[in-house]
């Protein structure tokens, strides 16, 4: 199906399916899929490259200064590297939700990604987009499911890419996403929150089909009243 003007918000907390269902929908509704906790990563990864820790202002505005950071749907490139699967490291994982309540690095990815929704048709996922990317988007979807089911998920989808060189348990998966809600809803920038009018889907007892379709039928009804 080809749209007009829209723009999607998918927030929710780690591990409740935002990137695999927003990756669907873009497909389907022929939109840009911004993965922008990806973006938050990109710059975890430098700044641990680089030795920068999360309250040295300076020397992250200097790094700043000189970043780059572009996501084509799931590659993610960082000053034209591709860091797609480098991202993703235990480290990175660990060492974003620090970083992401750093006001200049908010404050860089927030214009950086607001720019994006103006120019083009999109979905995006992450913490604040509903709440401050795209405040004004024709859907917002805020995802959850319980910390249990997230967790599960994750050790999974790990167990799957790395089968027996995994050495995270269940357990240490658990805690790092109980860890990462706690400081993504309790920081002070941008926290992760239910937007106005979001429409809450908890996805605990939902396969990411049936998610898709609660979703799309809501896309079709925004789309017909468009015209
Ligand atoms: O979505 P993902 O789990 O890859 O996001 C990594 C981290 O980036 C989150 O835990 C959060 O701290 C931060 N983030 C954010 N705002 C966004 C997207 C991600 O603060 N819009």
């Amino acid at each position: 199906m080809r749209v007009g003007k829209l723009s999607v918000a998918v927030d929710g907390p780690a591990g409740s399916g935002k990137s695999t269902i927003a990756k669907i929908l873009a497909k389907k509704y022929h939109l840009t899929y911004v993965d922008t906790g990806a973006m938050y990563r990109a710059v975890a990864l430098k700044m641990l490259r680089n030795d920068i820790s999360a309250d040295d202002t300076e020397r992250i505005q200097q790094m700043l200064d000189k970043t780059k950071v572009k996501v084509l749907f799931d590659q993610i490139y960082l000053d034209d590297e591709e860091v797609s699967a480098l991202i993703r490291t235990p480290q990175v994982t660990n060492f974003v939700s620090i970083i992401s309540q750093n006001p200049e690095i908010r404050k860089y990815m927030t214009n950086t990604q607001k720019e994006i929704g103006k120019t083009e048709n999109v979905i995006m996922d992450g913490r604040d987009i509903g709440s401050v990317i795209l405040p004004h988007a024709d859907l917002k979807v805020y995802l959850t499911a319980s910390p249990e089911v997230r967790a599960k998920r994750r050790f999974e989808e790990m167990q799957e890419k790395e089968g027996e060189n995994l050495s995270l348990t269940l357990e240490d998966i658990l805690e790092t996403i109980q860890k990462r809600d706690f400081q993504d809803k309790t920081r002070k920038e941008a926290p992760l929150t239910v937007a106005d009018e979001a429409v809450i889907i908890d996805s605990s007892g939902l396969t990411i089909q049936e998610v898709v379709e609660n979703i799309s039928v809501l896309l079709d009804k925004i789309l017909d009243a468009k015209g």
